[in-house]
């Protein structure tokens, strides 16, 4: 039953901010009862759940919807954001992704040489990702009943030692893999039409191969990918759910121009907008050096460096080292400045 004063769900609920964080801890957790099937269950809100098994082995479970609007833009498609985006969330956790599931909900009406493009795109992601796509479901909705199409993956993943996004401890490095604001703002500017100097691409690619280059390198505390809200909403996130600090450097934060002129142009933020071929993780400040090094050598990681630390002034806060020299605080926002972008 509606009312004036019922409140209902809003695209911000959705955008991977605060609104959305609210709207979790305030009804979904509070609902689902048993949340543990390991050390990291859905209470820790992490990229993924673990479960172990009787045989002293751990798996790794995650599930992704996809929507993003329009079906194909530069750099990407539904298909392989839907392979790269699970992939990718098992990755972070540590895990080396063993297959995925493909469910397909489609509006009556929808072109099969389209969903074709579609399902092509995503088999070779998943060969290059090295992860099959192993078992689906297909649902068709009356026309009008959905926009086009949208696809949930689940992954799945074995870890010997589970990597948390929460995990991070003062005096580590905190590491980007490349430049940010990549495929939020390339999907602006196909979206809006922008002609601008350079077209941008998004930055989308499975990255299980470059972080398990990144555990080999070093000892790695914490890792996620700052997708929908951006770095600002992957590093709150972190540093919230840990207790530390983080300060990052904003003249090493690696952002491409031509990514900061349409951020420019339309007054959104390269730090709020989702990256989807790229990870944050903080390492021993002893080899932060390595880690970055060894990144460097996956075309993947070409642009990685280390953009700040983690530490105990300001507990749950990140800070930003401004490039004249000031400081400000650098705030989670209320959810991705662009809606349907994954
Ligand atoms: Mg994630």
């Amino acid at each position: 039953m509606n009312n004036d004063t019922e409140e209902t769900i809003q695209l911000t609920h959705g955008a991977g901010g605060q609104v959305m964080d609210r709207l979790i801890g305030d009804h979904v957790l509070t609902t689902f009862t048993k949340k543990q099937a390991g050390e990291i269950g859905l209470d820790q809100l992490d990229d993924g759940a673990t479960i172990d098994l009787e045989s002293g082995s751990t798996l790794v479970l995650t599930t992704d919807s996809h929507i993003v609007k329009p079906l194909f833009f530069p750099g990407g498609d539904i298909g392989r954001l839907a392979v790269c985006g699970t992939v990718n969330d098992l990755a972070v956790m540590g895990a080396n992704p063993v297959a995925l599931t493909s469910s397909l909900i489609i509006e009556e009406g929808f072109s099969t040489s389209t969903l074709d493009r579609v399902l092509g795109s995503m088999e070779k992601s998943s060969k290059e990702a090295n992860v099959p796509i192993i078992t689906g479901d297909t649902k068709v909705m009356a026309r009008g009943d959905i926009d086009g199409l949208a696809i949930n993956t689940a992954g799945l993943g074995v870890v010997e030692k589970p990597i948390s996004d929460a995990g991070m401890e003062p005096g580590d490095k905190l590491v980007i893999t490349g430049s940010i604001g990549d495929h939020g703002m390339a999907l602006m500017q196909y979206r809006e039409g922008l002609t601008f100097k350079t077209k941008l691409h998004s930055d989308m690619a499975p990255l299980n191969g470059l972080l398990e280059l990144a555990r080999e390198s070093g000892e790695v505390t914490a890792m996620k990918d700052p997708t929908r809200g951006g770095l600002a909403a992957a590093l709150n996130e972190m540093a919230n759910k840990s207790g530390y600090g983080i300060t990052i450097d904003e003249e090493s934060v690696p952002i491409r121009e031509a990514v900061s002129g349409v951020a420019e142009l339309i007054g959104i933020s390269p730090y709020e907008v989702a990256n989807e071929g790229k990870a944050i993780i903080t390492v021993k400040k002893e080899s932060a050096a390595d880690l970055v090094n060894a990144l460097r050598t996956n075309p993947l990681g070409k642009n990685a460096a280390i953009i700040g630390e983690v530490n105990e002034n300001r507990p749950g806060k990140v800070v930003m080292r401004t490039e004249v020299g000031g400081r400000r605080f650098l705030e989670a926002p209320l959810g991705d400045p662009v809606p349907r972008i994954c």
